[in-house]
């Protein structure tokens, strides 16, 4: 079966206009992303124009036709290069304005003396520096690049991008060299990679989008949305992988901390006055023990730190800083006048409060109990069970 350009174009306008649907579609899904995905939706728009125009351009008016068609290519990729820049927080507002200027006065200027050199090389130009741009934009993506599917957008820009550099620089010998009815090839080769490409970066595109939307739900799941920490889902998963890394000699401990009277401060300063209570605690914690402690709030106002590197000694010591630093903390606030906030601490590690995350916790929370039953506002270490006093 041979095809011929008509039919790669009719192609190619079928899957962008439909790109275009589905990417616009997926703004209801994806409203964070509805500025990346209606920009990109109109770039697919454009191609599809472009196509449109391309195969109706020798009916135009002189050279108007192909000139209208190459300015709308240009169009419609700037708009999905000014689309991979807005996943960054960027615009090429400016370059895309010089860059399709640029264009029009090269056609105003050559278009009726060079015409199809003016379609086959010059107007190539731009295209391979808005794909090449819009790969780096896709490369250096920071929302994006721990996505999988990352990968796959970056490779159908790139092989797009390296097709349309190399037609620039390979097309002049090859014309020279077999005449001019290898423009003929290399036009229906541009529009099945065209095709291709009209397909592979949609979705690409939308697998990306989806794989993010997926990622922050994922993540989404893991948090406490108060406190901003990880929640007992996350601790669990996370402090599981801790434990299994750690090394043969590193000691790791982990400290249960649970507010006291926190029920009255409820009672007496209100709920919402307890929540910053619960902020407070965090950003202390998080502070106080370092971005290597995996910290989270398990419950209510329970939260749990699992410290690598740590042995208990070490670990109380850190407690005692951070119940110190909480209970010095809280009382400044001016909206609370005489608010007073503490926090008792249970400390165990690996080794002798258990081999488990699970057993670890259990122990923490017989040395919290501890210090609860010592009067709060204090730390206490685990006793291992087999030296604890029998009941
Ligand atoms: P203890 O010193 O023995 O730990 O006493 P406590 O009052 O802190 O303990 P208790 O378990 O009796 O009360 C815990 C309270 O924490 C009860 C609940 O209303 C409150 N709480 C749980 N989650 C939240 C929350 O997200 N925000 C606020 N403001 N309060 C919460
Ligand atoms: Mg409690
Ligand atoms: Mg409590």
């Amino acid at each position: 079966m041979r095809f011929d350009l008509f039919t790669l174009y009719f192609l190619a306008v079928g899957t962008l206009l439909l790109s275009a649907a589905l990417t616009v579609w997926e703004c209801q899904a994806r409203p964070q992303r509805r500025r990346e995905l209606r920009l990109l939706a109109a770039g697919y728009l454009m191609l599809a124009a472009g196509c449109v125009i391309a195969t109706i351009r020798s009916e135009l008016h002189g050279v108007f036709g192909s000139a209208l068609g190459n300015l709308t290519f240009v169009s419609g990729y700037l708009l999905i290069l000014n689309a991979a820049a807005s996943f960054n927080g960027r615009r090429y507002g400016q370059l895309s304005a010089i860059m399709l200027v640029s264009l029009a006065l090269a056609w105003i200027v050559g278009g009726a003396t060079w015409p199809e050199g003016l379609w086959s090389y010059i107007g190539g130009i731009p295209i391979a520096l808005a794909g090449g741009l819009t790969t780096w934009e896709m490369i250096r993506s920071r929302a994006l690049r721990a996505l999988r599917s990352h990968r796959l957008v970056v490779a159908v820009l790139a092989m797009h991008t390296l097709f349309y550099s190399a037609r620039l620089f390979v097309l002049p010998a090859l014309e020279a060299t077999l005449g001019p009815s290898i423009m003929s090839v290399v036009a229906k080769l541009t529009m099945y990679e065209g095709v291709l490409y009209s397909v592979g970066l949609p979705m690409a595109l939308l697998a990306v989008v989806r794989e993010e939307s997926h990622a922050q739900l994922l993540e989404a799941s893991r948090k406490d949305f108060l406190t901003d920490l990880g929640n007992r889902q996350w601790f669990f998963e996370h402090g599981e992988r801790l434990l299994h890394q750690r090394g043969a000699d590193q000691p790791v401990s982990l400290l249960a901390f649970d507010l006291d009277h926190f029920k009255s401060i409820n009672d007496r300063y209100g709920h919402a006055t307890g929540d910053e209570v619960l902020k407070t605690f965090a950003r202390i914690a998080r502070t106080t023990l370092g971005p290597g402690a995996a910290l989270a709030r398990i419950g209510g106002e329970e939260f749990v730190a699992l410290l690598p590197g740590f042995g208990r000694n070490h670990a109380r010591e850190i407690g005692r800083v951070l119940a110190a630093r909480f209970a010095d903390t809280v009382p400044g606030d001016p909206r609370s006048p005489g608010l007073e906030a503490t926090v008792s601490i249970g400390v165990a590690e690996y080794g002798m409060g258990g081999t488990t995350l699970g057993e670890l916790l259990s122990a923490a929370d017989r040395a919290l109990y501890l210090a609860k039953a010592r009067g709060r506002n204090r730390i206490e270490l685990d006793v291992p069970l087999a030296l604890a006093p029998a009941c």
